[in-house]
């Protein structure tokens, strides 16, 4: 029993105590298992590039030390008094929040990713006791079960946890923009983490997918790991030119910074435009929204653009329950 209350009281992860980034191991206590909280046992973690640019201070507000990960899946161990939702072997995840003020209007619509008086990361943030969040390259955690997400039973853990933050930033989206019309056609630029999410959705609601890359060294990966349709290098005009005007919706998941003009061309009337990567600056003509350059212009708006929501609208459902 020794062993069992130690487990419980001592977590394990490994964290960044600089901005090297450079993680090592890293004992810290959780706090004890309140009405509404869930107590996880961590089996996996996703590895995001926020996970990198926080542990390396890359935004300018790190607070050591920082244990990363919020892509969490686990086994539910203990449960609070008022929890009727989760019970002691479910498999759960948590995703990039862990608390909100659940009272603002926001929260009462369920966004509480929206939250008025603020969102707690799940590492990084500073929790309603003061404490510092930190998140799932851990043994443990305990989180409030509003923030607690159910995997259907014998789903298998490993791929359930990317879902938690680059499926559901692609998902979201997705899903209220309506991308999931068979037939349509989707494009989607960059090649890393969040696209692989952005191809597999788009194939499984029967879009036909482009993916356009700066690298020809990601064609195959496109085409025959991830089941696109179309390669174009994005850096090759003529590529571009033969697909201008073709496409239905973007999804735009590039971390670094590129022009938006040509691939707001690629849009058909009225295409939808989805920003879920992190450029520096956001930056193209308003033109690109209304017609089609170089002259002579082609009346082709209103186009679009939006960013991810990360959740779902509540009448979406909620992408979890
Ligand atoms: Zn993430
Ligand atoms: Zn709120």
């Amino acid at each position: 029993m020794e062993t069992e209350t130690a487990t419980r009281q001592i977590c394990r992860g490994w964290a960044a105590r600089d901005p090297s980034g450079f993680l090592s191991p890293y004992e810290f206590s959780r706090r004890a298992v309140g009405n509404d909280d869930v107590w996880i046992k961590i089996t996996h973690c996703g590895v995001c590039y926020t996970d990198v640019a926080w542990s390396r201070n890359i935004h300018g507000h790190a607070k050591y030390p920082i244990v990363p990960g919020h892509e969490i899946v686990g086994i539910v161990k203990d449960v609070g008094q008022n929890i009727g939702c989760f019970k002691i072997g479910d498999y759960v995840g948590v995703g990039t929040f862990v608390n909100s003020c659940q009272d603002c209007e926001s929260c009462n619509e369920g966004l509480e990713i929206q939250c008025s008086r603020g969102l707690v990361g799940t590492y990084n943030s500073i929790d309603i006791d003061g404490t510092i969040t930190q998140g799932g390259y851990s043994s443990f955690i305990v989180v409030h079960q509003r923030y607690c997400h159910k995997i259907p039973d014998n789903y298998p853990l490993e791929k359930a946890a990317p879902l938690l933050c680059a499926g559901i930033t692609v998902y979201a989206p997705m899903k209220r923009h309506k991308m999931n019309q068979p037939g349509k056609l989707l494009g989607v630029i960059g090649l890393g983490g969040l696209d692989h999410m952005a191809v597999k959705f788009g194939k499984a609601f029967g879009l036909k997918v482009t993916v356009l890359s700066t690298s020809i060294s990601k064609k195959d990966e496109a085409l025959n790991s991830l089941g696109a349709d179309n390669f174009v290098v994005s850096s090759d005009e003529q590529q571009m030119k033969d697909i201008a005007r073709s496409l239905d919706f973007i999804i735009d998941t590039a971390y670094g910074d590129h022009p938006f003009d040509p691939y707001l061309s690629l849009l058909k009337t009225a295409g939808v435009y989805v920003l879920v990567g992190a450029s520096s600056e956001v930056k193209f003509s308003p033109i690109s929204l209304l017609m089609v350059p170089p002259p002579p212009f082609i009346t082709k708006g209103p186009k679009r653009i939006y960013d991810s929501e990360l959740e779902e609208s509540p009448e979406d459902g909620r992408a979890e329950e």
